[in-house]
Protein backbone atom coordinates (compact mmCIF):
# COMPACT_ATOMS: atom_id res chain seq x y z
CA UNK A 1 0.00 0.00 0.00
CA UNK A 2 1.05 3.59 -0.67
CA UNK A 3 2.27 5.42 2.39
CA UNK A 4 -0.72 7.47 3.39
CA UNK A 5 0.57 11.22 3.68
CA UNK A 6 -1.43 14.22 5.50
CA UNK A 7 -0.38 17.36 4.75
CA UNK A 8 -1.64 20.36 7.08
CA UNK A 9 -1.67 23.84 5.44
CA UNK A 10 -1.65 25.05 1.89
CA UNK A 11 0.58 28.08 1.89
CA UNK A 12 3.79 27.85 -0.60
CA UNK A 13 5.28 24.89 1.83
CA UNK A 14 2.10 22.42 1.93
CA UNK A 15 1.44 23.12 -1.65
CA UNK A 16 4.58 22.39 -2.56
CA UNK A 17 4.92 19.11 -0.20
CA UNK A 18 1.60 17.42 -1.46
CA UNK A 19 2.72 18.03 -5.11
CA UNK A 20 6.36 16.40 -4.26
CA UNK A 21 4.66 13.69 -2.42
CA UNK A 22 2.31 12.86 -4.91
CA UNK A 23 4.71 12.54 -7.68
CA UNK A 24 6.92 10.40 -5.42
CA UNK A 25 3.92 8.03 -5.50
CA UNK A 26 2.35 8.74 -1.95
CA UNK A 27 -0.93 8.59 -1.54
CA UNK A 28 -1.64 12.16 0.04
CA UNK A 29 -4.15 14.20 1.30
CA UNK A 30 -3.88 18.00 1.56
CA UNK A 31 -6.10 19.59 4.35
CA UNK A 32 -6.85 23.41 4.27
CA UNK A 33 -8.66 25.20 6.72
CA UNK A 34 -9.58 28.04 3.85
CA UNK A 35 -8.02 28.96 0.50
CA UNK A 36 -4.30 27.88 -0.71
CA UNK A 37 -2.42 31.02 0.04
CA UNK A 38 -4.90 32.25 2.71
CA UNK A 39 -2.24 32.10 5.38
CA UNK A 40 1.38 34.35 4.75
CA UNK A 41 1.87 33.20 1.59
CA UNK A 42 -1.10 35.57 0.23
CA UNK A 43 0.06 38.29 2.01
CA UNK A 44 3.55 38.87 1.20
CA UNK A 45 5.40 41.03 -0.93
CA UNK A 46 5.30 38.53 -3.50
CA UNK A 47 9.39 38.92 -4.21
CA UNK A 48 11.31 35.88 -5.31
CA UNK A 49 14.88 35.61 -6.50
CA UNK A 50 18.37 33.98 -5.74
CA UNK A 51 20.06 37.09 -4.33
CA UNK A 52 21.05 35.71 -1.53
CA UNK A 53 24.31 34.98 0.29
CA UNK A 54 24.38 31.39 2.18
CA UNK A 55 25.07 28.67 -0.25
CA UNK A 56 22.09 26.57 0.86
CA UNK A 57 19.07 29.09 0.89
CA UNK A 58 20.61 29.89 -3.10
CA UNK A 59 20.73 26.35 -4.03
CA UNK A 60 17.19 25.94 -2.81
CA UNK A 61 16.32 29.38 -4.62
CA UNK A 62 17.22 28.51 -7.57
CA UNK A 63 15.34 24.70 -7.54
CA UNK A 64 12.26 27.38 -6.40
CA UNK A 65 12.53 29.89 -9.61
CA UNK A 66 13.00 26.95 -11.68
CA UNK A 67 10.04 25.25 -10.75
CA UNK A 68 8.28 28.86 -11.20
CA UNK A 69 9.56 29.20 -14.64
CA UNK A 70 8.09 25.59 -15.64
CA UNK A 71 4.83 26.56 -14.14
CA UNK A 72 4.96 29.23 -15.97
CA UNK A 73 5.70 27.29 -19.29
CA UNK A 74 3.42 24.53 -18.48
CA UNK A 75 0.27 26.86 -16.68
CA UNK A 76 1.14 30.56 -17.40
CA UNK A 77 1.96 31.48 -14.27
CA UNK A 78 2.37 34.75 -14.26
CA UNK A 79 5.45 35.89 -13.25
CA UNK A 80 6.38 39.39 -13.24
CA UNK A 81 10.32 39.70 -13.99
CA UNK A 82 11.21 43.26 -12.49
CA UNK A 83 14.33 42.49 -11.42
CA UNK A 84 15.91 42.02 -7.71
CA UNK A 85 18.67 43.97 -6.54
CA UNK A 86 20.57 43.14 -3.27
CA UNK A 87 22.42 46.28 -2.17
CA UNK A 88 25.90 46.08 -0.54
CA UNK A 89 26.90 49.16 1.83
CA UNK A 90 30.34 48.43 2.24
CA UNK A 91 33.49 47.38 0.86
CA UNK A 92 33.39 44.15 3.05
CA UNK A 93 29.90 43.73 1.56
CA UNK A 94 30.82 44.17 -1.96
CA UNK A 95 33.70 41.12 -1.20
CA UNK A 96 30.45 39.00 0.23
CA UNK A 97 28.48 39.29 -2.86
CA UNK A 98 31.25 38.57 -5.28
CA UNK A 99 32.05 35.28 -2.73
CA UNK A 100 27.91 34.69 -3.47
CA UNK A 101 28.54 35.27 -7.13
CA UNK A 102 31.04 32.64 -7.55
CA UNK A 103 29.30 30.27 -5.55
CA UNK A 104 26.22 31.03 -7.65
CA UNK A 105 27.63 30.28 -10.59
CA UNK A 106 29.56 27.11 -9.07
CA UNK A 107 26.07 25.84 -7.99
CA UNK A 108 24.88 26.61 -12.04
CA UNK A 109 23.45 30.22 -12.08
CA UNK A 110 24.90 31.43 -15.76
CA UNK A 111 26.37 35.14 -15.67
CA UNK A 112 23.58 36.94 -17.08
CA UNK A 113 21.17 35.96 -13.84
CA UNK A 114 23.66 37.27 -11.50
CA UNK A 115 25.46 40.21 -11.90
CA UNK A 116 27.61 42.46 -9.80
CA UNK A 117 27.07 46.17 -10.08
CA UNK A 118 29.43 49.33 -8.36
CA UNK A 119 27.84 52.31 -7.25
CA UNK A 120 27.27 53.71 -10.31
CA UNK A 121 25.77 50.41 -12.30
CA UNK A 122 23.26 50.76 -9.38
CA UNK A 123 22.74 54.37 -9.85
CA UNK A 124 21.89 53.73 -13.63
CA UNK A 125 19.75 50.48 -12.70
CA UNK A 126 17.63 52.41 -10.26
CA UNK A 127 17.93 56.40 -11.10
CA UNK A 128 16.26 57.86 -8.41
CA UNK A 129 17.96 55.74 -5.41
CA UNK A 130 20.39 57.67 -3.20
CA UNK A 131 23.46 55.87 -3.30
CA UNK A 132 25.79 58.01 -2.09
CA UNK A 133 26.58 55.76 1.27
CA UNK A 134 26.28 52.55 -0.71
CA UNK A 135 28.97 50.46 -2.26
CA UNK A 136 27.05 48.64 -5.22
CA UNK A 137 24.98 45.29 -5.67
CA UNK A 138 24.05 41.53 -6.76
CA UNK A 139 21.18 42.28 -9.60
CA UNK A 140 19.38 39.55 -10.62
CA UNK A 141 17.73 40.41 -14.28
CA UNK A 142 15.32 37.11 -13.95
CA UNK A 143 14.05 37.62 -10.52
CA UNK A 144 10.83 39.33 -10.07
CA UNK A 145 7.28 39.07 -8.32
CA UNK A 146 4.97 36.11 -8.12
CA UNK A 147 1.23 35.93 -7.00
CA UNK A 148 1.39 33.70 -3.84
CA UNK A 149 -2.73 32.79 -4.43
CA UNK A 150 -2.06 31.39 -8.17
CA UNK A 151 1.56 30.08 -7.40
CA UNK A 152 0.25 27.31 -4.75
CA UNK A 153 -2.92 27.06 -6.60
CA UNK A 154 -0.96 25.76 -9.41
CA UNK A 155 1.05 23.52 -7.12
CA UNK A 156 -2.00 22.00 -5.84
CA UNK A 157 -3.56 21.97 -9.12
CA UNK A 158 -0.76 19.81 -9.95
CA UNK A 159 -0.47 17.55 -6.72
CA UNK A 160 -4.10 16.42 -7.67
CA UNK A 161 -3.38 15.82 -11.13
CA UNK A 162 -1.04 13.18 -9.50
CA UNK A 163 -3.35 11.88 -6.98
CA UNK A 164 -4.07 13.97 -4.22
CA UNK A 165 -6.66 15.18 -2.44
CA UNK A 166 -7.53 18.31 -1.32
CA UNK A 167 -9.90 18.96 1.93
CA UNK A 168 -11.33 22.10 3.15
CA UNK A 169 -11.24 21.26 6.46
CA UNK A 170 -10.17 22.52 9.88
CA UNK A 171 -7.20 19.96 11.47
CA UNK A 172 -8.97 20.04 15.50
CA UNK A 173 -7.26 17.25 17.31
CA UNK A 174 -4.96 13.89 16.26
CA UNK A 175 -4.78 10.74 18.22
CA UNK A 176 -1.71 8.42 17.38
CA UNK A 177 -3.17 5.11 17.40
CA UNK A 178 -1.63 1.54 18.60
CA UNK A 179 -0.33 0.59 15.13
CA UNK A 180 1.99 4.00 15.19
CA UNK A 181 -0.61 5.25 12.36
CA UNK A 182 -2.05 8.93 13.05
CA UNK A 183 -5.55 9.70 13.26
CA UNK A 184 -6.50 13.27 12.28
CA UNK A 185 -9.63 14.96 13.98
CA UNK A 186 -10.88 17.85 11.41
CA UNK A 187 -13.90 20.12 11.12
CA UNK A 188 -15.27 17.70 8.19
CA UNK A 189 -14.21 14.08 9.79
CA UNK A 190 -11.42 12.16 10.45
CA UNK A 191 -8.34 11.22 8.24
CA UNK A 192 -5.97 8.32 8.71
CA UNK A 193 -2.20 8.76 7.74
CA UNK A 194 0.91 6.98 8.27
CA UNK A 195 3.16 10.46 7.86
CA UNK A 196 1.88 13.76 8.99
CA UNK A 197 3.19 16.57 7.44
CA UNK A 198 2.98 20.01 9.59
CA UNK A 199 3.03 22.94 6.96
CA UNK A 200 0.82 25.15 9.38
CA UNK A 201 3.21 28.04 9.00
CA UNK A 202 2.70 30.38 12.02
CA UNK A 203 0.17 27.95 13.31
CA UNK A 204 2.55 25.07 13.28
CA UNK A 205 3.19 25.60 16.74
CA UNK A 206 -1.14 25.41 17.54
CA UNK A 207 -0.84 22.57 14.76
CA UNK A 208 2.16 21.29 16.65
CA UNK A 209 0.41 21.51 19.88
CA UNK A 210 -2.48 19.11 18.40
CA UNK A 211 0.12 16.71 17.39
CA UNK A 212 1.63 16.40 20.49
CA UNK A 213 5.11 17.74 19.31
CA UNK A 214 5.27 21.66 20.37
CA UNK A 215 6.96 23.45 17.14
CA UNK A 216 9.48 26.52 17.98
CA UNK A 217 8.10 28.50 15.46
CA UNK A 218 7.70 32.28 16.70
CA UNK A 219 5.20 34.57 14.37
CA UNK A 220 5.89 37.98 14.08
CA UNK A 221 3.98 40.48 12.74
CA UNK A 222 5.31 42.52 9.66
CA UNK A 223 3.21 45.22 7.85
CA UNK A 224 3.57 46.69 4.06
CA UNK A 225 3.10 49.68 3.15
CA UNK A 226 1.95 51.47 -0.30
CA UNK A 227 3.90 54.59 -1.31
CA UNK A 228 2.22 56.63 -4.52
CA UNK A 229 4.39 58.63 -6.41
CA UNK A 230 3.06 61.91 -7.84
CA UNK A 231 3.76 60.94 -11.38
CA UNK A 232 5.00 57.73 -13.39
CA UNK A 233 8.52 56.94 -13.32
CA UNK A 234 10.46 56.28 -17.15
CA UNK A 235 11.80 53.04 -15.77
CA UNK A 236 10.19 50.06 -13.47
CA UNK A 237 11.80 50.08 -10.05
CA UNK A 238 13.44 46.32 -9.43
CA UNK A 239 13.01 44.86 -5.62
CA UNK A 240 15.38 47.33 -3.89
CA UNK A 241 16.83 45.05 -1.06
CA UNK A 242 19.08 46.82 1.67
CA UNK A 243 19.17 44.47 3.78
CA UNK A 244 22.15 42.19 4.45
CA UNK A 245 21.73 38.99 6.09
CA UNK A 246 23.46 38.52 9.55
CA UNK A 247 22.78 42.34 10.17
CA UNK A 248 21.09 43.52 13.55
CA UNK A 249 18.77 46.13 12.21
CA UNK A 250 16.29 45.49 10.20
CA UNK A 251 16.51 47.47 6.53
CA UNK A 252 14.00 49.70 4.08
CA UNK A 253 12.98 47.41 0.81
CA UNK A 254 10.97 48.68 -2.15
CA UNK A 255 9.78 47.96 -5.11
CA UNK A 256 7.32 48.86 -8.23
CA UNK A 257 3.60 47.69 -7.45
CA UNK A 258 1.78 49.16 -10.30
CA UNK A 259 2.40 52.61 -12.53
CA UNK A 260 2.12 54.74 -9.64
CA UNK A 261 2.80 53.23 -6.86
CA UNK A 262 5.58 51.07 -4.62
CA UNK A 263 5.40 48.51 -2.10
CA UNK A 264 7.62 49.58 1.16
CA UNK A 265 8.26 47.90 4.21
CA UNK A 266 11.59 46.49 6.20
CA UNK A 267 12.73 43.10 6.31
CA UNK A 268 15.27 41.31 8.52
CA UNK A 269 15.61 37.59 9.33
CA UNK A 270 15.46 38.38 13.02
CA UNK A 271 13.23 37.97 15.53
CA UNK A 272 12.54 41.34 16.46
CA UNK A 273 13.25 42.44 19.71
CA UNK A 274 10.88 44.73 21.67
CA UNK A 275 8.25 43.01 19.12
CA UNK A 276 5.41 41.04 20.25
CA UNK A 277 5.31 37.22 19.58
CA UNK A 278 2.06 37.26 18.25
CA UNK A 279 -0.86 34.99 18.73
CA UNK A 280 -1.79 33.72 14.95
CA UNK A 281 -5.64 33.46 15.85
CA UNK A 282 -5.64 37.16 16.57
CA UNK A 283 -2.55 39.42 15.52
CA UNK A 284 -2.74 42.98 14.82
CA UNK A 285 -4.38 43.30 11.59
CA UNK A 286 -3.58 47.51 11.05
CA UNK A 287 -0.34 48.73 9.93
CA UNK A 288 1.09 50.87 13.01
CA UNK A 289 1.07 54.30 12.48
CA UNK A 290 4.72 54.82 13.73
CA UNK A 291 5.83 51.80 11.06
CA UNK A 292 4.32 54.03 8.23
CA UNK A 293 6.01 57.25 9.49
CA UNK A 294 9.39 55.15 9.47
CA UNK A 295 9.10 53.67 6.40
CA UNK A 296 8.28 57.62 4.80
CA UNK A 297 11.29 58.51 6.50
CA UNK A 298 13.14 55.79 5.04
CA UNK A 299 12.27 55.92 1.59
CA UNK A 300 12.30 59.94 1.24
CA UNK A 301 15.77 59.20 2.58
CA UNK A 302 16.38 56.82 -0.20
CA UNK A 303 14.41 57.63 -3.28
CA UNK A 304 14.67 60.73 -4.22
CA UNK A 305 11.33 61.32 -5.83
CA UNK A 306 9.38 64.57 -4.92
CA UNK A 307 5.75 64.54 -4.05
CA UNK A 308 5.50 60.65 -2.62
CA UNK A 309 2.98 59.63 0.17
CA UNK A 310 2.68 56.84 1.59
CA UNK A 311 -0.57 54.90 2.54
CA UNK A 312 -1.08 51.45 5.05
CA UNK A 313 -0.72 48.87 2.87
CA UNK A 314 -1.17 45.06 4.98
CA UNK A 315 -0.08 43.03 7.14
CA UNK A 316 0.68 39.51 7.79
CA UNK A 317 3.19 36.66 9.73
CA UNK A 318 6.77 36.07 9.34
CA UNK A 319 6.94 32.26 10.88
CA UNK A 320 10.11 33.12 12.49
CA UNK A 321 12.94 31.27 14.52
CA UNK A 322 15.34 31.75 17.10
CA UNK A 323 18.39 30.74 14.92
CA UNK A 324 16.79 32.33 11.81
CA UNK A 325 16.92 28.81 10.24
CA UNK A 326 13.72 26.81 8.46
CA UNK A 327 12.68 23.66 10.42
CA UNK A 328 12.62 20.86 7.61
CA UNK A 329 12.36 17.54 9.04
CA UNK A 330 11.63 14.54 10.89
CA UNK A 331 10.89 15.47 14.75
CA UNK A 332 13.32 13.48 16.74
CA UNK A 333 10.95 11.74 18.91
CA UNK A 334 8.22 10.41 16.32
CA UNK A 335 9.84 10.64 12.60
CA UNK A 336 6.31 9.80 11.12
CA UNK A 337 5.53 13.50 11.49
CA UNK A 338 7.20 15.84 9.71
CA UNK A 339 7.73 19.44 10.31
CA UNK A 340 8.35 22.27 7.76
CA UNK A 341 8.22 25.89 9.01
CA UNK A 342 10.07 28.55 10.03
CA UNK A 343 10.36 30.00 6.86
CA UNK A 344 10.33 33.74 8.19
CA UNK A 345 10.36 36.52 5.68
CA UNK A 346 11.82 34.09 2.58
CA UNK A 347 8.49 31.61 2.23
CA UNK A 348 7.45 32.86 -1.07
CA UNK A 349 10.70 32.37 -2.74
CA UNK A 350 11.71 28.97 -0.49
CA UNK A 351 8.38 27.75 0.51
CA UNK A 352 7.66 25.22 -2.09
CA UNK A 353 11.61 23.75 -2.15
CA UNK A 354 10.96 23.76 1.42
CA UNK A 355 7.96 21.69 0.76
CA UNK A 356 9.64 19.58 -1.40
CA UNK A 357 12.20 18.93 1.20
CA UNK A 358 9.45 17.91 3.74
CA UNK A 359 7.88 15.30 1.23
CA UNK A 360 11.35 13.38 0.45
CA UNK A 361 11.87 13.17 4.29
CA UNK A 362 8.13 11.38 4.06
CA UNK A 363 8.85 8.96 1.35
CA UNK A 364 12.42 8.90 0.74
CA UNK A 365 13.71 9.20 4.10
CA UNK A 366 15.83 11.77 3.45
CA UNK A 367 15.70 15.03 1.41
CA UNK A 368 17.21 14.60 -2.23
CA UNK A 369 16.42 17.63 -4.73
CA UNK A 370 18.19 19.77 -1.96
CA UNK A 371 20.81 17.21 -0.12
CA UNK A 372 22.95 20.17 2.19
CA UNK A 373 18.82 20.43 3.90
CA UNK A 374 19.72 18.11 6.43
CA UNK A 375 20.72 21.31 8.25
CA UNK A 376 17.44 22.26 8.95
CA UNK A 377 15.94 19.30 11.24
CA UNK A 378 13.75 19.61 14.26
CA UNK A 379 15.34 19.43 17.64
CA UNK A 380 18.51 20.83 16.75
CA UNK A 381 20.30 22.80 20.11
CA UNK A 382 19.90 26.35 18.52
CA UNK A 383 16.07 26.19 18.72
CA UNK A 384 16.02 24.49 22.61
CA UNK A 385 14.04 26.23 24.89
CA UNK A 386 12.13 28.54 22.28
CA UNK A 387 9.00 27.13 22.47
CA UNK A 388 6.62 29.60 23.14
C1 LIG B 1 4.34 41.41 5.06
C2 LIG B 1 5.05 40.20 4.53
C3 LIG B 1 5.86 40.30 3.40
C4 LIG B 1 6.49 39.17 2.90
N1 LIG B 1 7.19 39.27 1.73
C5 LIG B 1 7.80 38.17 1.22
C6 LIG B 1 8.46 38.23 -0.03
O1 LIG B 1 8.43 39.26 -0.73
N2 LIG B 1 9.09 37.11 -0.47
C7 LIG B 1 9.12 35.96 0.25
O2 LIG B 1 9.74 35.00 -0.18
N3 LIG B 1 8.45 35.86 1.42
C8 LIG B 1 7.79 36.93 1.91
N4 LIG B 1 7.10 36.83 3.09
C9 LIG B 1 7.16 35.59 3.86
C10 LIG B 1 6.20 34.54 3.34
O3 LIG B 1 4.92 35.11 3.13
C11 LIG B 1 6.10 33.37 4.34
O4 LIG B 1 7.37 32.94 4.74
C12 LIG B 1 5.41 32.18 3.70
O5 LIG B 1 4.20 32.59 3.12
C13 LIG B 1 5.15 31.06 4.70
O6 LIG B 1 4.52 30.02 3.99
P1 LIG B 1 3.95 28.75 4.74
O7 LIG B 1 3.44 27.84 3.69
O8 LIG B 1 4.97 28.25 5.69
O9 LIG B 1 2.77 29.32 5.65
P2 LIG B 1 1.32 29.89 5.26
O10 LIG B 1 1.29 30.48 3.92
O11 LIG B 1 0.88 30.74 6.39
O12 LIG B 1 0.41 28.58 5.20
C14 LIG B 1 -0.05 27.92 6.35
C15 LIG B 1 -1.45 27.42 6.05
O13 LIG B 1 -1.88 26.57 7.12
C16 LIG B 1 -3.27 26.74 7.25
N5 LIG B 1 -3.67 26.27 8.57
C17 LIG B 1 -3.30 26.77 9.77
N6 LIG B 1 -3.86 26.08 10.78
C18 LIG B 1 -4.59 25.10 10.20
C19 LIG B 1 -5.42 24.06 10.72
N7 LIG B 1 -5.59 23.88 12.05
N8 LIG B 1 -6.06 23.24 9.85
C20 LIG B 1 -5.90 23.39 8.51
N9 LIG B 1 -5.12 24.36 7.96
C21 LIG B 1 -4.48 25.20 8.81
C22 LIG B 1 -3.47 28.22 7.06
O14 LIG B 1 -4.81 28.53 6.71
C23 LIG B 1 -2.47 28.55 5.97
O15 LIG B 1 -3.05 28.54 4.68
C24 LIG B 1 6.39 37.93 3.59
C25 LIG B 1 5.57 37.83 4.70
C26 LIG B 1 4.89 38.94 5.16
C27 LIG B 1 4.00 38.81 6.36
Amino acid sequence: MNTRIAVIGAGTAGSGAARRAAELGAKVILIERDAPASGSSGRSAAIYNVQTVDPLHIELRMRARELFFRLERDHGLPLNRIGNVRVGWSDADMERLETVNRTQRELGLGPGDAIILSRQDLQNLVPDLNTSDLAGGLFGPRDGTVNGEVMCQALVNEAIELGAEYKKANVLGHQLRSDGTHLIHTSDGDVVADIVINAAGAWAGIVGELLGHPVPVLPQVHDIVKVSLATPLRYTVPMVNLYMPGSDDEALYFRQFDETTLLAGFHTYRVLEGHPIADPENYRGEVEPSYLAAVEEAINRRFLVPGMTVQAGWTGLYPCTADEEFIIGPEPADNSIITCTGLGGVGVTSGAMAGYTAAEWAVQGRPTTISGATRWLPGRESLKGTIK
